[in-house]
């Protein structure tokens, strides 16, 4: 019988969730509802000099707003297993330590950090490349493997600051098979004693991380490339501990490159180009430093998890769009790729439009209505409706509807330079005046009759349309460019419209070129 799948998402809060881990804990999370199984979340705190307050909510509140809902977390507690953080799980570190200092599998180190710095400025100086506490250098250094036993307790009953160590093994090949990567092998030798419980009682990320994974039945462990280095020492401490059979199977996931697809993404990238790289804005709360968020820019949370779960997979197909139900259905880790994938916010912002496109407009008039009401604006659910329809396919974020759709509030205070300087001529000037007289005699003013009238005027007057659009465009909107003029002229109406031609003309007499 095969086991249930249970799969954990384990960040650390020492600062805001990056966007790396918000794909992580999709692609737990696609795994785990594709399986049926189990998407746990556990807070990983032991290290208390990285601890930075608020980052734990942060988590809390991405993983809210992005609909990725862990079914055990220290929010819910659902499970057998908590608690989920690993400040409230010591007991378990200390006793499995022990297991392993009584199994000879690890042992106490009592080095000060002078000594240990001098271990390595001798090796060193012995050109050795890099220098490390390990099966040889061991034997030099102060250890309950070079110590008597007397000598060890002593230390032990005096207080006397001490590690735990991991005693590695001086010859041994240690292989894993990563579902990504396939067969990693390391030998021991290129591992050191690690360091497992630190001198303030708490464990290592190491330790914590292996023990908590099999405490907590994780039967696959989904996560960034970078953990791959420390793969073959946590397949190692499974073997210590004699949990080789339950052994979760590993996939590590590619990294998340530049834009340019010259190394690993980073903070400095964001900001150089303008994008964001955390889910939701972040103030630090020590140093006061602003990181932006795809939330507040106006990204969806759907068309955010679409774009994140192709940067290192797709579907094998040209579909594109999936829902969250569609990507657990589609998901599967062997289509998970190994090379790094490029980090282009284009694409995301692609995603967006696709997404804010394919909602109706009475959701979308209530993005608009938020900014309208907010700037004092009183106007009608159709009305908003009917604006956003004419605007949703320039948009690319939601409060675009407000900033580029100004003139359906209110009158263009200015109108575009350059059209006015190339185009606004004394055929403008006679066929829009015309064209204010001739909209005052329509009934019922719609796109239809709106372009008819326009072109029997043009006609009448003999001018070409090519030569007059733009301007009219401009008496309306101040702008050179926009949705369908027409639409927009059914939206404000017959009055508006004849108002805004007429002061435009006014306004511009004195630009009237040859
Ligand atoms: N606490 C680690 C992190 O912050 C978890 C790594 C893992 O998933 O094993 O990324």
């Amino acid at each position: 019988m095969s086991q249930a799948v249970r799969v954990r998402f384990a960040p650390s809060p020492t600062g805001p969730l990056h966007i790396g881990g918000v794909r992580t804990a999709l692609y737990n999370y696609l795994f785990a509802k594709k399986a049926g199984g189990q998407f746990i979340l556990r807070i990983e705190d032991t290290d208390q000099n990285r601890y930075v307050n608020g980052a734990e909510d942060y988590i809390h509140q991405t993983l809210k707003w992005l609909g990725i809902t862990p079914d055990e977390s220290p929010w819910n507690d659902q499970g057998e297993v908590g608690p989920y953080r690993q400040s409230e799980r010591k007991e378990h570190y200390a006793k499995y330590a022990q297991q392993l200092l009584d199994d000879d599998k690890a042992y106490y180190a009592f080095d000060t950090s002078e000594e240990l710095d001098e271990m390595r400025e001798r090796l060193k100086a012995a050109r050795v490349d890099t220098p490390q506490y390990n099966a040889i250098t061991r034997m030099q250094m102060k250890n309950s493997l070079t110590l008597s036993k007397e000598e060890v307790e002593a230390k032990l009953d005096a207080g006397e600051p001490y590690v735990i160590r991991l005693k590695v093994p001086r010859k041994e090949e240690v292989r894993l098979n990563d579902k990504v990567r396939g067969w990693v092998m390391v030998h021991s030798t290129q591992i050191d004693d690690k360091i497992l419980m630190k001198s303030d009682g708490m464990p290592t990320y190491h330790l914590a991380n292996v023990i908590d994974d099999h405490l907590m039945g994780i039967t696959h462990v989904i996560r960034g490339e970078e953990w791959l280095p420390s793969a073959p020492l946590h397949v190692l401490l499974y073997q210590f501990f004699g949990w080789e059979d339950t052994m979760p199977e590993f996939a590590h996931l590619p990294l998340l490159l530049k834009p340019d697809g010259n190394g690993k993404l980073s903070k400095r990238d964001a900001e150089k180009h303008g994008f964001p790289i955390f889910p939701m804005e972040w103030k630090d709360p020590a140093s006061g430093e602003f990181l932006a968020g795809f939330k507040e820019e106006g990204y969806l949370p759907d068309a955010l998890l679409n774009f994140l779960a192709f940067l290192g997979w797709n579907p094998g197909n040209e579909q594109e769009i999936f829902s969250l139900e569609e990507l657990i259905e589609a998901f599967t880790i062997e289509r998970i790729g190994k090379a790094g994938a490029k980090f282009d916010i284009q694409k995301a912002k692609w995603f967006n439009e696709q997404y804010l496109k394919n909602k109706s407009n009475s959701e979308l008039a209530e993005y608009l209505r938020n900014d309208v009401e907010a700037n004092g604006i009183e106007v009608s659910q159709e009305k908003l409706e009917r604006i956003v329809h004419a605007l949703k396919e320039r948009v690319t974020f939601p409060t675009e509807f407000w900033t580029q759709g100004q003139y359906f509030f209110q009158k263009p205070d200015s109108y575009d330079e350059k059209v006015v300087r190339k185009k606004w001529n004394a055929d403008v000037d006679k066929a829009l005046s015309l064209y204010a007289d001739a909209l005052e005699k329509v009934d019922h003013l719609d796109a239809g009759n709106a372009k008819a009238t326009f072109a029997s005027v043009l006609e009448e007057e003999g001018i070409g349309m090519g030569k007059v659009m733009q301007s009219l465009r401009v008496s309306i909107t101040g702008q050179a460019g926009g949705p369908d003029l027409m639409e927009i002229i059914e939206i404000l109406g017959k009055e508006e419209i004849t108002e805004r031609i007429r002061l435009a003309l006014e306004k511009l007499k004195d630009q009237i070129s040859e």
